[in-house]
């Protein structure tokens, strides 16, 4: 089996589940390979009934000890018993699942795993699934992966396609030295790739993953240092020296700049007329204002005759962001014209957008990563912007050098990571910091609550929306999904609304839907249209709704510190106090410690390093990743010690074109 093979051919993958994995990404058997489990089932050994914690996954081993029942609920129908063990009596539930009453039987020893819920006063079991000792010991020790899915493509066939990939295939030569897995204890990378998806055990998981990750980060770090070597030749092709206009719209800004913005400020001008096209980060914490240091940027390069592009990281945000600029512009009767052009454009629209950009009828040009598609071809592109997407600098600038010219690159981020990590993650670009936010702000009011305190939250929404104001409920998922107990956006829209009833106005935005249905639904909270928004985290990068003073996060524990803090900078943005609350239903001491970070300081940089001492190295199952800078596996605070590892090793090896490290493993 070759890599470029399509997943069709494997046993057990037709037309249909083609197209469902096509929809994910997945062509080929390379494809598959590299889709790594996003968690992994557990069978963990069982506890005492007097140890079960409320909101997790369990399991118990005790005897049935009360009678089975079998009632019709409101419109389900119920099974129940009860078990016990030395330390406790347990109530067990199972709904709509009458069979149950046959497989229990008083008297008997089994192993029962289930939800552990608090209904009433009292923990109970839910759902749970049950084994015979014999079987269960079988099965633990196992971790089963887990897949991101879409809906019709089960767990089981992605497991089972991979499974034959990785039988299947002539194994990779490892590009990694064999003295230097020695010497950092990295494994060979046929081991890696099996261990990623398919761990005998938890040892093997642990080194499957350092590997992996290991060679994300080797891989990324290379690639800079090329660029750093490659960017010591490249000259200011696109000088631009002045200022007048951008000079004279800052002073016409119905504020002035913070002193922070002002000295960052200075630098782009400095970068912009030096003897060396920019490559600057911007790193600002959430609501410090970077946006109008991109646009003066982009206004000084239009008027001196070139263009410039801002990209931004979704479709939602780089809408807003051409709104923005467009109606400054009218405002300010500066005679620039602004394209707009992203992935979801129709096709005669992208035509007319590349046209105009050909042939410099615009000069800025807003957009997402469709901006770097070959069709682009730019007459004068002098700048890039990219907010949010460190990424797309580097490969980026790697393919503008190859056409001729580079422009001046700007790098904007709202994540704050300590100054050790930032040197080894942005190697390659000067680091200037907004560290001051505008004067007008009230700080931010926070709480961590559990999920008994839902009602008190939603009255305080309805006041917030009755003076006016609009709030955000933040859920992790879009739909209900098997096994995964966490809020999610359409069922949570649905409560919401019979418990808020029709006098407010709810709507829902996540991910899965359709570009115009998330335009519009965007729209009409940016007008006001919509009272309360229900979304998953696609409204964490950049949006700015400067009425929006409350965010409700549910199943707080399930985000990374840094997540949750941009998630919180949504509110904030304007002149009113706003609110932020934590929810979860987790008792656990170690997420209350987390969220409590959060709850006593605003200061992002704050919050990354103290997030960095908490992540311990063996905490890796959870749902953790901070999602900077898109890695796959690794995680740049939680697997910090790896990203250290793989600047030293950087620092031995030749540049990535001599040795390569494996691309696929991007
Ligand atoms: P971020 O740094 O998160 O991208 P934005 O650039 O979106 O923040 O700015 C947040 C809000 O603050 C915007 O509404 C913007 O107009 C406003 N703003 C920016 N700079 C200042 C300032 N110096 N004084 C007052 N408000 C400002
Ligand atoms: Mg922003």
């Amino acid at each position: 089996m070759i890599e470029s093979t399509k997943v069709t051919e494997l046993k057990g993958i037709g037309d249909k589940s083609g197209k469902l994995m096509a929809s994910l990404g997945i062509e080929t058997v390379r494809d598959l390979l590299f889709h790594y489990p996003r968690a992994y089932e557990r069978f963990e050994d069982p506890v005492a009934i007097g140890d079960l914690e409320e909101g997790k996954i369990q399991t118990i081993k005790a005897y049935i000890t009360g009678k089975v029942q079998s009632t019709r609920g409101k419109s389900v129908q119920i099974t129940t018993t009860f078990f016990e063990d030395e330390t406790g009596r347990l109530k067990a539930v199972w709904f709509r699942m009458p069979y149950m009453k046959n497989c229990l039987k008083r008297g008997e020893e089994i192993i029962l795993r289930g939800y552990v819920a608090m209904r009433g006063n009292q923990l109970v079991m839910e759902q749970g699934k049950i084994y015979t000792p014999q079987e269960y010991e079988k099965l633990q020790g196992y971790l089963l992966p887990v897949y991101h899915t879409t809906k019709g493509l089960s767990n089981n066939l992605i497991s089972k396609g991979i499974r034959q990939v990785i039988d299947g295939m002539t194994l990779r030569e490892d590009s990694l030295p064999g003295e230097i897995r020695k010497k950092y204890s990295l494994c060979e990378i046929n081991y890696a790739l099996r261990g990623i998806h398919f761990p005998l055990n938890v040892e093997e998981y642990y080194q499957a993953r350092k590997r992996l990750v290991f060679n994300e980060f080797l891989d990324f770090i290379l690639s800079l240092k090329e660029l750093k070597i490659e960017g010591e030749k490249w000259e200011n092709e696109y000088p631009v020296c002045d200022f007048t206009e951008s000079e004279e719209l800052k002073k016409n800004l119905p504020f002035s700049l913070t002193n922070a913005q002002e000295k960052v400020w200075n630098e782009i001008k400095a970068d912009l007329a030096s003897q060396k096209p920019m490559s600057r980060l911007v790193q600002g914490d959430v609501g410090s204002g970077k946006t109008i240091l991109a646009v003066l940027g982009l206004i000084s390069v239009a008027a001196q005759g070139f263009q410039g592009a801002m990209m931004a990281p979704t479709e939602v945000l780089a809408r807003q962001h051409y709104g923005s600029i467009v109606k400054l512009l009218e405002e300010y009767h500066l005679p620039y014209q602004v394209v707009l052009l992203t992935g979801s454009l129709t096709e005669a629209k992208k035509r007319e957008a590349y046209e105009r950009i050909e042939k410099r009828e615009a000069s800025i040009i807003i957009g997402t990563h469709a901006l770097i598609q070959e069709k682009v071809i730019y007459d004068s592109l002098a700048l890039v912007i990219t907010d949010e997407q460190h990424r797309f600098g580097v490969k980026q600038r790697e393919s503008f050098a190859n056409k001729g010219k580079v422009p001046h690159i700007l790098v904007m981020s709202a994540t704050p990571i300590p100054r050790t990590l930032a040197i080894i993650l942005y190697g390659d670009l000067d680091i200037s910091v907004v560290d001051e936010l505008p004067k007008n702000r009230l700080p931010i009011k926070n709480c961590v609550v559990g999920v008994n305190y839902r009602k008190t939250a939603y009255r305080f929404m309805m006041e917030e929306v009755k003076k006016g104001r609009q709030c955000y409920v933040i859920c992790p998922m879009v739909e209900e999904s098997e096994g995964m107990e966490a809020e999610n956006v359409l069922d949570y829209a649905k409560t919401l609304k019979d418990a808020m009833g029709s006098d407010f106005s709810i709507d829902f935005l996540h991910g899965k839907m359709k570009q115009k249905e998330k335009d519009e639904k965007m729209e009409g909270f940016v007008e006001n249209k919509t009272n309360i928004l229900v979304s998953t985290t696609v409204i964490e990068v950049g949006i700015d709704v400067p009425n929006a003073t409350v965010i409700l996060i549910e199943n707080a524990e399930r985000f990374g510190l840094a997540q949750l803090h941009q998630l919180r900078g949504r509110v904030g943005r304007g002149e009113h106090q706003s609110y932020c609350i934590f929810m979860t239903p987790s008792k656990s001491s170690a997420t209350k410690e987390r969220l409590e970070i959060l709850n006593n300081t605003n200061d992002g940089f704050k919050i990354a390093s103290e997030d960095l001492r908490l992540r311990g190295p063996g905490d890796l199952f959870g749902i953790r990743q901070s999602g900077l800078l898109n890695f796959k596996l690794g995680d740049v605070f939680q697997d910090s010690d790896l990203l250290k590892m793989a600047k030293e090793v950087s620092e031995t090896l030749e540049l990535k074109s001599n040795i390569t490290i494996d691309r696929g493993l991007l």
